[in-house]
């Protein structure tokens, strides 16, 4: 029996491994009819400065919105596209949407500072891939200072010396770097040192119990002395409380990004946001 039931469980085993590759092969030729259709959309998340309370700039996020599903989120496609290398496409396309929605911002006269776009570990690697950025750049228009590209601490500490040379291509073309979700991988503080990296964005997981876990509150603190004696500029992920943001300004956080501020939203969402800031000034301006 126990022999049975044994060759029973491999099977089914066997059977989740095939159904689940099924459905990653049938994800993955779908989000190719999806970039054809123009079926992807990019929400965007505003960033904003604790000292000024301003949107200092936006982080493109993207979507899917599945004709049948509805709207799916990036951990239901990005993980699959990874594996299958369709990855490289979407971000492609991430990118060029991302830049030519900046430069429509821009030229509408909407002061926004940056729009970062999270990249995958395959787009990244590419050895042309400081290249494929100024073409896009000058494709569309758009000056690199205004793009910040997202790096996550695995796809640093991966191939470091090749990552310094990368780093500073982008860097003297102008663009900025961040490091995303920090404090979730492995980097060596010191490989921190030597990279020319302008943000770190501790990750939610630290973020979400301050101020009152005691440990979460010594690794933030931690982290923001760090990346200031470094020269790095912090942004606090998923600030969901006026008492985490608050705390997170006190101990020098710059920036902070999360529902307290906004969910990420459509870009003409942005520009209402922005529009109502320069709105307020002018009314304070006015009251004085
Ligand atoms: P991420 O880059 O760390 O982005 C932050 C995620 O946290 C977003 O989820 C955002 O909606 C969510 N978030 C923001 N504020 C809060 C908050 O206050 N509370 C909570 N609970 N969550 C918050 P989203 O949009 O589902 O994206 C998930 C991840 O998918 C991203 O994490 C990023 O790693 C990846 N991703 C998104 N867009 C792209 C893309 O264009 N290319 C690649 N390669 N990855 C992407
Ligand atoms: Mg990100
Ligand atoms: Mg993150
Ligand atoms: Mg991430």
């Amino acid at each position: 029996r126990a022999k049975a039931d044994g060759r029973n469980s491999y099977k089914f085993f066997d059977a989740d491994i095939n159904a689940r590759a099924m459905e990653n092969l049938l994800i993955s030729s779908a989000l190719r009819l999806a970039l054809e259709r123009d079926e992807l959309v990019l929400h965007y998340q505003p960033r904003v400065n604790l000292s000024t309370g301003k949107i200092s700039g936006v982080e493109a996020l993207v979507r899917w919105q599945h004709p049948e599903l509805g709207l799916l989120p990036p951990l239901r496609f990005i993980p699959i596209a990874e594996e299958t290398g369709m990855i490289e496409a979407v971000g492609e396309w991430v990118l060029k949407a991302a830049c030519r929605q900046m430069r429509q911002w821009r030229d509408s006269g909407l002061a926004l500072e940056s729009v970062a776009v999270n990249l995958a570990a395959r787009q990244f690697s590419r050895p042309d891939f400081s290249e494929r950025i100024a073409d896009l750049l000058e494709e569309c228009g758009l000056e690199a200072r205004y793009l910040e590209l997202e790096l996550t601490e695995s796809m640093v500490m991966r191939e470091p010396e090749r990552v310094v040379q990368v780093l500073r291509e982008l860097k003297s073309m102008g663009a900025t770097v961040a490091i995303d979700d920090f404090g979730t991988g492995y980097s060596s503080l010191s490989y921190l040192k030597r990279f020319p990296i302008d943000f770190l964005k501790i990750d939610r997981s630290f973020i979400a119990d301050i101020p009152d876990d005691v440990d979460d509150v010594a690794i933030t603190s931690a982290i923001i002395a760090m990346a200031k004696s470094l020269g790095l500029q912090l942004i606090a992920e998923g600030v969901e409380t006026q008492a985490q943001s608050d705390f997170l300004r006190r101990l020098g956080c710059d920036h902070g990004q999360g529902y307290l501020f906004s969910k990420p939203v459509l870009a003409g969402e942005i520009e209402r946001m922005l529009r109502s800031e320069n709105t307020n000034d002018a009314q304070a301006y006015l009251s004085t």
